[in-house]
């Protein structure tokens, strides 16, 4: 058994954002990444990692994320617990597009109970589904650093230039076409949404207007986030 507290003594903080695609759990997520000091762990990136890389999960896992469906539960947690145990995950961890399904939820609790952590806090992108299909497919993202970006809501401030790291590759995900959109957005109705009604039963849950700009997103996050982290806000 790994015990995960922190050098201080404190438990892990664990922070879980839910939301469909697109709701901007990604873009959320790398932000509380810099101003907490908390590691962003998305399913999705590892994945896409896994299929880059020709793993055995990647090969299972491609024809499934291809079609906008759910990779299995038993691959998905199978990546999360080596994830979380690294020790970079000890400064805590912002969970971004998992769990997605209640088997998840439940595997997690386990694995992080064998940590001596839980979850502190679930927090709900709202968002309309309408806003979907124009959210993901402006989507893209920097070759080199991974920063996100959109056609329309977040430019980079250089035309073709990344504000953070400089690059000028960027990229598009295959799968953010609006016909997978359309799977995608059915997987989280039907699998994953059950989740809120689940960490609202915890007292765990939170909800957040993610149909507001991106800034005003971050705020009421970081509202939720400075108290679970010990965190001053500025
Ligand atoms: P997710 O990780 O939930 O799938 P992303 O964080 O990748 O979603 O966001 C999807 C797209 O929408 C990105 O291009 C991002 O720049 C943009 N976006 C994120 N949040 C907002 C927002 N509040 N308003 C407008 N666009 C947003
Ligand atoms: P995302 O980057 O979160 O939009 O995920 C992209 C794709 O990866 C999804 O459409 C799924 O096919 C797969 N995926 C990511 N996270 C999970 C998960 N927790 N459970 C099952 N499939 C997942």
């Amino acid at each position: 058994m790994t015990d995960a507290t922190t050098a201080t003594g404190a438990t892990m903080p664990v922070l879980i954002l839910l939301g469909p695609p697109g709701a901007g759990k990604g873009t959320q997520a790398k932000k509380l990444e810099e101003q907490f000091g908390l590691i962003q762990l998305s399913t999705g990136d590892l994945l896409r990692d896994a299929v880059a890389r020709g793993t055995q999960a990647g090969k299972a896992a491609q024809e499934v994320m291809d079609r906008g469906g759910l990779v299995g539960d038993d691959i998905v947690i199978r990546i999360v617990a080596d994830r979380l145990d690294a020790p970079d995950c000890e400064q805590g961890v912002i969970l971004d597009g998992f769990p997605r399904t209640t088997a998840q939820a439940a595997a997690l609790e386990g694995l992080l109970a064998q940590k001596g952590a839980s979850v502190n806090a679930a927090i709900s992108l709202e968002v309309d589904d309408a806003a979907m299909v124009e959210r993901i497919s402006g989507r893209f993202t920097c070759a080199a650093c991974g920063e996100g970006y959109h056609d329309s809501f977040k430019q980079p401030q250089a035309q073709g230039v990344c504000d953070k790291c400089g690059g000028t590759e960027f990229k598009r995900r295959a799968d953010d076409t609006a016909e997978t959109v359309r799977s995608r957005l059915a997987a989280y109705h039907a699998d994953t949404a059950p989740l809120i009604d689940f960490y609202d039963a915890k007292g765990a849950l939170h909800r957040i207007d993610a149909m507001q700009p991106i800034a005003a997103v971050e705020r009421s996050l970081q509202a939720i986030v400075a108290p679970v982290t010990g965190a001053a806000l500025a």
